[in-house]
This record gives C-alpha cells, structure tokens and sequence, in this order.
C-alpha cells in the first residue's frame, strides 16, 4: 500500500511541558489522532510515528508511510497503567514489579493481547507490546488525546531511527500529517523489550534498561539468542528481528582488537585502502581516539566512558555520515555489559555484523 501525499505541519512543544500547561499544538495533535490520522513526537528513546492504536486504518497508515513489512508489530504506548488491561491479558506478578520501578521509562513488555487490539496493529500475532513513555511530550500527547497510541520508530524503514525532528523530517515530511519537535531524545536508541508470556521472562531487544537492572527486580531472565550478535543463525522470536534495521548508506564494519593501537592501525590501513580505490571513506570514533584516523570523515561518537552519550549520538552519526556520503564507515567496538549491550546491539545490525578482528602487525 502506498502512501497519500499530503501537506506535514510541524508544531514545537516544549519538553518540559506540565500537566496544568496548555498547548494549542498538543490539542490540534490529540485531534488528528482521534480521526486516524499520524502524528511523529518525541520519545526519550526515539522519535516515534503515532496512530490510534485500535484504529486499524491508522496502523495501516504507519506502514505505508514507514515502507515498512505489515508482519512486524507495533508498540502501543499508554499513559495511564489502568489501560493496561484493556489491551493486555495474563499479566503476572513480576511485570507489575517491573511496572512499579521502570515505568514511566524506555521498557517495553509483551503480553498476550485483548481481542480489541487490531491484527494490523501486532502484525498478525496474538501477543501486544506496551510501554508508557517518560518523556512529557510523549506522555502528554496520549494523556490529552484519550489514545492509547502505536508507534514504530518514526523513520523511513531501513534507515536509522530519528533522534531528533529533523531525522524525522527527512524521512516523513509529506507522509504524516503533523511533526511535533521536543528536541533531542535523551537514550537515543529503542527501549528494551521483554516478552512476559513465557515462563521466564526474555529479554528481545536490549536497551537502556540493561539485564542486571532487570534481574535486580525479578530475579533471572532469558536473553533471546538472537540479539547477542554471536548467534548469527538463531531465529528472532521477535518479527521485526528478522529484518536488517538501522542501515547507514554507506557499507560498515566493526573493528576489534586486543589494544587500541592495533583497532586504529588496523583501521588506517582499510582506509588507505578504500581511498586508493577511489572511495570516500569514513571513521566513528570515540572522542580520546579521533585525532589519530586518517579518514575522509571522522565523526566522534562520544567518550569511551560515557555509555548514555554515546548511545544518544549512535544514529545521529550514523545519518551524518550518510549526509557526507561515504561509501564505506569503520567503527571502533563497545563492551559488551550493560548499556555497551544495546550499543554493541545497534552498531552490529547496522553493519550487517561484519566485524573485523585487528591483528598485531
Ligand atoms: P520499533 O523497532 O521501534 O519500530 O518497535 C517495534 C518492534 O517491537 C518490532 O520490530 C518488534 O521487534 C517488537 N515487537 C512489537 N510487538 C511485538 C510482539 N507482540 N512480539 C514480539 N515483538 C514485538
Ligand atoms: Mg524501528
């Protein structure tokens, strides 16, 4: 299904916005919402693509305008736990635990749905994902509109997710009927999600919110095979784990190796390589190592140290260097415990796992 062309208005709101606040641009938002219609607003993860989340032509609509396959489901986002059970049944003891601490926040939980929410809207399955955002835009937004709203990522499918109004204008201006801006998103990638259906519960995408944060509340959780990167051929449980997310233009590939002067070395050396064939190539960096790449394009990512600035810059960077039009990227490996999870998560999916292993030469 294609999308209709159409006029996108954008509106600014202010992201310290409170409950007492009024806001012209949130009522006329609420409104297009209610008629089905598509609304991109600011999350504390990501940007996010918003219809009416019972509404089955609004959920068709965010397909179409994502590009993206319908069998991979949507979240629905809530700000009110009443409306948890309108939408979710069998929820156990341990995600009202989970609830009560990360909540509102980025975690989102799967449970097996209620017969009100639409197939187009769980992409076919009887599960659904929930999460109650923290950021106020986000909050408000569902609060005022009286929607339980679904919400993808709000960028074109493939390309990485929107981290800021803009990304989200490159990708959407023309397709949805309102962009609203509230700025940068703070985590800058996708909530962790944990399927409550099973009998341990399993972590299928990993985010802010690491395993150990999770565990300290509930005790011992699964993690799906297929998230870790070591198991290339295990089958996602979760749909969209199928499909290749996150893809700068350019080809990329993650460096690893024993001490940071082999990874730059071993870098440097690609890079002459590519540039002698004639290609444009770029570096992501962290800040302490930048200076020592001899690249077309070095982009600092963050400080090594600083995990939260680094996963809120991921994207960003990973758009920059597609405006810079490189056709080859190398980026330097994170660790892989607790937020490095998700950043390691991310950078290997956009790469399409192809990692290098540095050697000692
Ligand atoms: P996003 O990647 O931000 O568009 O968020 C949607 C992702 O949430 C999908 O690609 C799935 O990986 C996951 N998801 C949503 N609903 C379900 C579900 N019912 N079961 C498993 N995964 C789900
Ligand atoms: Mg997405």
């Amino acid at each position: 299904m294609g999308y209709e062309r159409m006029d996108t208005q954008f509106v600014t709101v202010d992201s310290g916005i409170t409950e007492e606040a009024p806001s012209k641009e949130l009522e006329a938002a609420s409104e297009i919402l209610k008629q089905g219609g598509l609304v991109a607003f600011p999350t504390e993860t990501v940007y996010g693509l918003g219809g009416d989340a019972l509404n089955p032509d609004a959920s068709m609509k965010i397909y179409a305008a994502k590009g993206r396959p319908s069998d991979n489901p949507l979240i629905v986002h809530i700000a009110d736990e009443m409306d948890l059970q309108k939408i979710a049944k069998d929820i156990p003891e341990a995600a009202y635990k989970l609830m009560d601490v990360f909540w509102p926040g980025p975690m989102t939980m799967i449970f097996h749905k209620q017969p009100i929410v639409p197939d187009s809207t769980t992409g076919g399955l009887d599960t659904v994902a929930v999460r109650m955002p923290s950021h106020n835009v986000a909050y408000e937004l569902i609060r005022r509109s009286g929607v339980m709203i679904a919400a993808p990522s709000a960028n074109t499918s493939g390309r990485p997710s929107p981290t800021s109004a803009s990304h989200v204008k490159e990708d959407m201006n023309g397709k949805i009927d309102m962009i609203i801006d509230g700025g940068d998103c703070r985590y800058g990638i996708e909530s962790t999600i944990i399927d409550m259906t099973g009998e341990v519960p399993t972590i299928l995408r990993p985010g802010y919110i690491t395993r150990e944060m999770i565990e300290d509340v509930i005790g011992a959780v699964e993690i799906d095979p297929a998230i870790s990167g070591e198991s290339m051929t295990a089958r996602p449980k979760a749909p969209g784990m199928k499909y290749t997310h996150y893809a700068p233009k350019g080809i990329m590939y993650i460096v690893e190796g024993e001490s940071t002067n082999t990874v730059i070395r071993c870098i440097n050396r690609m890079v002459k390589e590519r540039q002698v064939a004639g290609c444009k190539v770029g570096v992501l960096a962290t800040r302490y190592n930048a200076m020592a790449y001899e690249a077309d394009e070095v982009i600092v990512i963050g400080d090594k140290e600083d995990e939260l600035m680094i996963s809120s810059n991921l994207y960003r960077s990973l758009r920059e260097f597609d405006a810079r039009g490189v056709d080859y990227i190398y980026s330097e490996s994170f660790a892989g415990t607790g937020l490095g999870t998700a950043i390691m998560n991310r950078l290997l999916k956009a790469a399409g796992h192809r990692v290098i292993e540095a050697l000692n030469v």
